[in-house]
């Protein structure tokens, strides 16, 4: 039996459109999920590497961490559906992206990231002074900063951690402002996710899934596109033409 068609959707029919990505969306690049048995808080302890208590104890064994993680990740690359979301925003500039991701995938796929709501694995600060860029995408270049000699932390929201409120209002701003609201590889059980999915119903918004599986936000979708990311983008946003 051939598998029913999904629907599919032209995002110039919306004035505002809002994809919010979340750890699915790099799983088919090799980025292991949050949730799972491949999950990497499965293997360690977050108390150990994933806080700002565990960065007060032990910097060098948490930058070790992360160090790992970043290495892991260049060795991944986006994905026919990160290439496929590229090229729906270079045509149609309304489309935003928000995501929980800190791995850069998105970037390195050309999207344009209005709100990376958890940080990112590629930027470092100092409590001192601030954000320091490290976007040369390979190891740490300083692991203290150069100008007061304090360790630098990664620019992720870990555990424990609150989230930055400027970056979460500009998502919480556009989620409420958007016609189309479409989430992508998430379980929507980590905060902010749950929220915004609620929020963008709320507001009107048409709602849209892309999951292979459902989850306990599921009931919150009009459209549930059951499959990969890296099929079901490409299949079911259309590009002009
Ligand atoms: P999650 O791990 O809780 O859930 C992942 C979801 O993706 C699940 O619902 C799963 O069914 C779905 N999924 C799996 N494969 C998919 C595919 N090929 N296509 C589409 N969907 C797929 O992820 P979350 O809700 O984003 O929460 C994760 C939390 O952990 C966030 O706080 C995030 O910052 C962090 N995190 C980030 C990364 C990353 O940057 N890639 C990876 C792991 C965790």
């Amino acid at each position: 039996m051939t598998e029913p068609a999904l629907k599919s959707f032209d995002p110039a029919e919306y004035r505002s459109v809002v994809f919010f990505a979340g750890a699915g969306l790099s799983a088919e690049s090799g980025v292991p999920t949050y949730r799972g048995h491949a999950g990497i808080w499965a293997q360690y302890n977050y108390e150990d590497y994933a806080c700002q208590r565990a960065f007060d104890r032990d910097p060098v064994r948490v930058l070790d961490f992360h160090e790992v993680r970043r290495t892991h990740v260049l060795q991944c690359a986006p994905h026919a559906g990160h290439r496929h979301l590229a090229q729906l925003q270079a045509a149609y500039p309304h489309i935003r992206v928000v995501t929980q991701n800190i791995d850069g995938l998105l970037q390195r796929a050309g999207i344009r990231v209005d709100a990376e709501l958890h940080g990112s694995l590629w930027r470092q600060r100092c409590p001192s002074h601030g954000l320091r860029d490290d976007l040369e995408a390979g190891p740490y270049r300083h692991r203290q900063c150069p100008d007061c000699g304090a360790w630098l932390r990664p620019d992720i929201t870990w555990f424990e951690d609150r989230v930055n409120e400027a970056v979460f209002d500009t998502a919480r701003r556009l989620v409420a402002g958007c016609e189309l609201f479409v989430s992508v590889g998430t379980s929507g059980v980590v905060w902010p996710a749950a929220g915004f999915a609620q929020l963008a119903r709320d507001s009107g918004a048409l709602m849209v899934e892309v999951n292979p599986e459902d989850n306990e936000a599921s009931a919150l979708y009009t459209h549930r596109l059951r499959g990969p990311a890296s099929k079901v983008i490409p299949g079911c946003f259309r590009l002009p033409g």
